[in-house]
């Protein structure tokens, strides 16, 4: 029961539900880390199973891994 993903599909989950952009053009599947975009102007890299599943949807400055405080 697995989503089919494309990379137009993913770049509309994250318009619209992200403040981040999507940078990558080409999607290969769960395990591939794409680019994005943050707010503050950082790239970063993330998969889009972390970006979905885990709301991981900015950069690691604007939004750390793990809740250390
Ligand atoms: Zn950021």
């Amino acid at each position: 029961m697995n989503k089919q993903w494309t990379i137009g599909k993913i770049k509309e989950f994250v318009e619209n539900n992200s403040e981040s952009k999507l940078l990558t053009t080409e999607y290969h599947g769960f395990s591939q880390k794409l680019l994005f975009k943050c707010t503050c102007g950082s790239n970063f890299e993330k998969t889009f199973k972390k970006f979905k599943n885990n709301n991981q949807r900015k950069c690691d400055v604007c939004q750390p891994p793990k809740a250390a405080r």
